[in-house]
């Protein structure tokens, strides 16, 4: 990786901020986008002068071109993108949610991940290759009450990288994601707080026995962008610690 320029999106916390780490410790030049002006703009700090930011909210498609605008001025390629920028759903029963919530969650995950690829991809495939990895989730693949918006947009964007994969995959660009279950960042613990997930009983339906740190997820990222997984495309890989392994309904004492 050392060398290499990568774009990752929600960058200032959680598995985007551990990315961003460990892709720096790699070598990469790390671009870090977020929402959140401030936070971002600290944590690039944090990283050090060779990397750089971008304010941009990844659903307005002005924001996406202007960071990616930016990012090929500054280091004239882009070779990873990390589509990780996400919010947790409504807390509400389905008949209470929100159309503004609902269309909100839906864009977010899946009008953001299909922006920056878009507007990346056309870096990637002049300059001859790249890869991208993406966020999806347990959520995506199996149901969770309540969480339409959430769960559909993770699927979504597990399809659009198969999609995505098939088109470049004869033009050098790899398209993966990943699959999380549950990890201990500021999105689950706000789910925490207003009681969405129970993070001890989440804990002892994983297999594993715990939830995953930001580091765990980040490695796995890692190592879908490098080059030890040229040969991987389309992929959406579980990282969930056994959790959509298990088909009874408890682990046994
Ligand atoms: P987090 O809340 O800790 O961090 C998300 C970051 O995204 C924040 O810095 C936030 O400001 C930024 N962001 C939100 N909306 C944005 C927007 N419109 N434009 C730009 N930036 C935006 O979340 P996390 O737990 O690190 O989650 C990262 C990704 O991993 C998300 O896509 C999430 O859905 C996915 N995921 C998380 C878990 C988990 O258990 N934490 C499990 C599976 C998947």
């Amino acid at each position: 990786m050392a060398g290499a320029v990568a774009i990752i999106t929600g960058a200032a916390d959680g598995i985007g901020w551990a990315t961003a780490r460990r892709m720096a410790r790699d070598g990469a030049r790390v671009v870090l986008v977020d929402l959140r002006e401030d936070a971002v703009r600290g944590r690039a700090s944090e990283l050090g002068p060779e990397h750089a930011w971008q304010r941009a909210d990844v659903t307005a498609e002005a924001d996406v071109e202007a960071a990616v605008a930016a990012t090929t001025t500054r280091f004239g390629r882009i070779d990873i993108l990390v589509n990780n920028a996400g919010i947790s759903d409504q807390s509400a029963p389905t008949v209470e949610q929100s159309t503004e919530a609902f269309d909100r969650i839906l864009a977010v995950h899946v009008r953001g991940t299909f922006l920056f690829s878009r507007a990346v991809a056309k870096v990637m495939l002049a300059q001859g290759g790249g890869a991208i990895v993406n966020l999806g989730s347990i959520a995506g693949i199996a149901g969770i009450p309540g969480r339409n918006a959430y769960g559909a947009g993770k699927a979504g964007i597990m399809s659009m990288t198969r999609s995505m994969a098939c088109e470049w995959a004869r033009k050098g660009l790899r398209v993966n994601a990943i699959a999380p279950g549950y990890v201990r960042t500021a999105l689950v613990e706000d789910l925490e707080r207003r009681g969405t997930i129970d993070t001890a009983r989440m804990a002892a339906r994983t297999p594993m026995g715990r939830l995953a740190t930001p580091d765990e997820i980040a490695n796995v990222i890692a190592f879908l962008a490098s080059p030890q997984a040229s040969f991987i495309t389309g992929a959406t890989l579980n990282v969930d610690g056994g959790w959509m392994a298990l088909a009874a309904s408890e682990m046994p004492a």
